[in-house]
């Protein structure tokens, strides 16, 4: 099984608007409201693969309730931890071609909730074969938390699959608690390691790739969107392309790609088939509106088209 770690989840709320009016009523007809954050992307990534998943993180208040209801619709299992605060929800307005985004930063946690969820982790991870945690920690949650999960996974030997940015993803990088895998996009990166990368140049991603922060990270996936992946796997690189696609929503695409990478290592794939997957999971994302949907059968097609070619670095 795979487990999957959203600590600060939402209900995402899209509002569609023809035209968006500042400072006056805009009425809207066409509400949806989904169960969101990145690691619950990642599950649905999972469940379509076919693969057992558990959802787990913090939920709460009513807001927490909806998110239950929308995994139960969806067959996803799931095992949060609850508390009395409420979960945020985060609203898209699409409008005139448009994307503007109100994001509630959700509760504030103490260290009271540290506690419980780490033993309510603990718990979990007899069950679990691998480990992905997504996206942000909840407000009062010290910034090395992901080292902590990460420490207790690596006890018992559980790769676990981290995609998280800024001073969270550094924190992991620095301690001797590694990930087994990281997947950052190539601004995430360069603001880890304070280079400017160009996802045409072989050379200037072999460097970035090679960043002593990142010495110790066994497998390093940079996803670059339209221009597929850079990969270091072990020693050995890799280069990913992939077609050009009819792109109707990217966004989630990335944690779909990291459905893909943990699905992969869950099935021991070889790192081909495993980038392969990843970027056909991430490509199929972006050709859906629905943030984290995929349509699986257009599978075949994109993965027989996406090329993966080792380099030899100089
Ligand atoms: P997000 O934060 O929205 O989840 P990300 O920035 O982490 O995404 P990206 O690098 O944008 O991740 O996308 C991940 C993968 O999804 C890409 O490597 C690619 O396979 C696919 N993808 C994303 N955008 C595009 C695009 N415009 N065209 C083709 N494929 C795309």
């Amino acid at each position: 099984m795979i487990l999957t770690i959203t600590m600060n989840p939402s209900v995402d709320i899209s509002y569609p608007l023809n035209k968006f009016v500042i400072n006056d009523i805009n009425r809207v007809s066409e509400v949806k409201k989904t169960a969101g954050g990145k690691g619950l992307n990642v599950t649905r990534g999972i469940k379509y693969s076919g693969i057992p998943v558990l959802a787990s993180g913090i939920i709460g208040g009513t807001t927490g309730e909806y998110i239950q209801k929308q995994l139960d619709k969806d067959n996803i299992n799931y095992n949060f931890y609850i508390t009395q605060h409420e979960s945020r929800n985060c609203i898209a307005i699409l409008h005139e071609g448009n994307q503007t985004e109100i994001l509630e930063s959700g509760p504030v946690l103490d260290s009271y909730d540290v506690s419980v969820f780490l033993e309510h982790y603990q718990n979990l991870l007899s069950q679990a074969q691998v480990i992905t945690i997504s996206g942000s920690l909840p407000q009062g949650f010290p910034v090395d938390f992901y080292t902590q999960l990460i420490e207790k996974a690596n006890k018992y030997q559980i790769p676990v699959l981290l995609d998280s940015s800024g001073k969270m993803l550094l924190e992991t990088l620095v301690s001797k608690n590694k990930p087994f895998l990281i997947k950052p996009n190539k601004d995430e990166l360069q603001q880890i390691i304070q280079m400017d990368i160009d996802p045409n140049d072989v050379t200037s991603l072999v460097k970035a790739i090679n960043h002593p922060l990142l010495n110790d990270i066994a497998f390093i996936i940079i996803s670059l969107g339209k221009n597929g992946a850079f990969a270091r796997c072990h020693h050995n690189y890799y280069q990913v392309s992939i077609p050009k696609i009819n792109v109707v929503n990217p966004v989630g695409s990335g944690d779909v790609t990291l459905s893909g990478l943990a699905v992969s290592i869950h099935e021991n794939e070889t790192v081909e088939v495993m980038l392969k997957r990843a970027m056909t999971m991430g490509m199929l994302n972006a050709m859906e509106s629905q943030t984290g949907f995929v349509n699986m059968g257009n599978y075949d097609k994109y993965y027989q088209q996406v090329k993966v070619t080792k380099i030899i670095a100089k």
